[in-house]
């Protein structure tokens, strides 16, 4: 089959095997030109496919040498159609992981059940003997089946209590108009809170201390995000943000419940706004990222999920100092560069003037789409996009 990239809304539905293999080598590359990292050697990822949660895999895996296990829910192959692309990314990773000798084993299903919670424990068991000493939390989800109350909730990304306008763009015409967005009822507040707060996370934490499978002085670290003033209605102080919340107040509930249980750690990562499947999804944010690129590779600033990772790795988490460097707030800040004060100023000139009239001039929508291209393997340098492939 010759694979095309087919568009539909903020997603695209198709993945370039070859493409998605090409993506992940790319971003070991990256990680090998470094230095090696001094890390923990068994490490779980939970969200391991796509985005912070797979750079973060192949940090641990070709950083620091660390076995992982990664969970993810991503669709296979069938006759006529791709895999998802964080099924095409977890088969090349564990292929390269496989070559270079490194344990790499992955879950495919849904992490909010009990089912794979326990397959997890088993796999620690049987191959880890019985301890993990590093657990990151990444997912990002329209939703959750909550087995114990045997509900579904979703989630939306919607201000909490006016209706928001602001400007927002159409990636692939350019198109930049206004957008409003409504508030959410206090049943969306609720249901957003169940799928990406803190709620799963402590679940998780509680099952492997249950199981004990915890290693001493095991950490955990979920990923957040705070973002510019300019989407705080639609972020920080949305839904979403009212979840993200409530992560960072269970990281302060874990962390003292893995103090007593094993001198372990929960930490959040507050984490830069980058192009992802999930924060393409966010209205307003894709414009804000064209700008924010354009500005931060002027100042020489700019981080991928890649680079952001392994310096959080090597810079926050892992050094010689004793203590983890936090904000007053106990998270750990990985948007210092995406917020800091020049930067965010000519953000914010640059958002008061950007139209459609000027969108190519003045941000780097031509980064944005080529870097949302690649989360599917498309317009990647090299790679045979004529070429017959089998997908399955
Ligand atoms: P992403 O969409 O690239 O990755 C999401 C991951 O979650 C994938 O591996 C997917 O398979 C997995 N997943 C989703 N539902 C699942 C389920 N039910 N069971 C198992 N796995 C499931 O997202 P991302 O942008 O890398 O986001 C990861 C985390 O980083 C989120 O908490 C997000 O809020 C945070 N973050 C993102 C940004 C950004 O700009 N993208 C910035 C800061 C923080």
């Amino acid at each position: 089959m010759i694979v095309n990239p087919k568009i539909r809304g903020f997603i695209c539905t198709t993945a370039h095997p070859t493409g998605c293999a090409a993506h992940v080598q790319e971003q070991i590359h990256y990680v090998k030109q470094q230095k090696k990292i001094c890390a923990p050697k068994r490490i779980l990822i939970i969200g391991a496919s796509t985005g912070y949660g797979l750079a973060t895999r192949i940090t641990a895996a070709f950083g620091a040498n660390a076995k992982t296990i990664g969970v993810f829910l991503e669709k296979k192959a069938t006759i006529k159609r791709t895999a998802s692309a964080g099924w095409y990314n977890s088969v090349a990773f564990k292929k390269a992981a496989q070559e270079a000798g490194l344990y790499a084993k992955s879950i495919n299903g849904d992490a909010f059940s009990n089912e794979i919670k326990q397959q997890v424990i088993d796999l620690i068991r049987q191959d880890w003997c019985s301890q993990v000493d590093l657990i990151i939390y990444s997912l990002a989800s329209p939703r959750r089946y909550d087995p114990i109350a045997e509900v579904i909730y979703y989630s939306v990304l919607k201000p909490l209590d006016k209706t928001y306008f602001n400007k927002t763009v159409n990636i692939l015409t350019g198109e930049v108009s206004q957008i409003e967005i409504k508030a959410a009822t206090s049943k969306e507040i609720f249901h957003t809170e169940k799928v990406m707060g803190g709620e799963d996370w402590a679940l998780w934490i509680e099952a492997l201390k249950n199981a004990k499978v915890l290693a001493k002085g095991v950490s955990t670290v979920a990923y957040s995000y705070i973002g510019p003033e300019i989407t705080y209605p639609i972020y920080r102080q949305g839904t979403i943000g009212k979840a993200k919340k409530h992560l960072e107040l269970t990281a302060k509930s874990l962390t003292k419940s893995l103090a007593l249980h094993c001198k372990g750690n929960a930490f959040i990562s507050v984490n830069k706004g980058v192009v992802t499947q999930a924060s393409a999804a966010i209205p307003v944010v894709p414009l804000y990222i064209s700008l924010l690129y354009k500005v931060m590779k002027g100042k020489g600033t700019h981080e991928g999920c890649i680079e952001q990772i392994y310096r959080l790795f090597t810079k926050r988490l892992f050094t010689s100092e004793a203590t983890v460097p936090v904000d007053e707030h106990g998270r750990i800040r990985m948007d210092d560069w995406e917020l800091d004060k020049a930067t965010q100023s000519e953000v914010k000139s640059l958002w008061e003037n950007v139209s459609t009239d000027n969108l190519e001039q003045i941000s780097d929508i031509k980064g944005y789409r080529k870097e949302f291209f690649k989360l599917f393997g498309f317009k990647i340098n090299n790679v045979n996009y004529e070429a017959d492939l089998n997908i399955l």
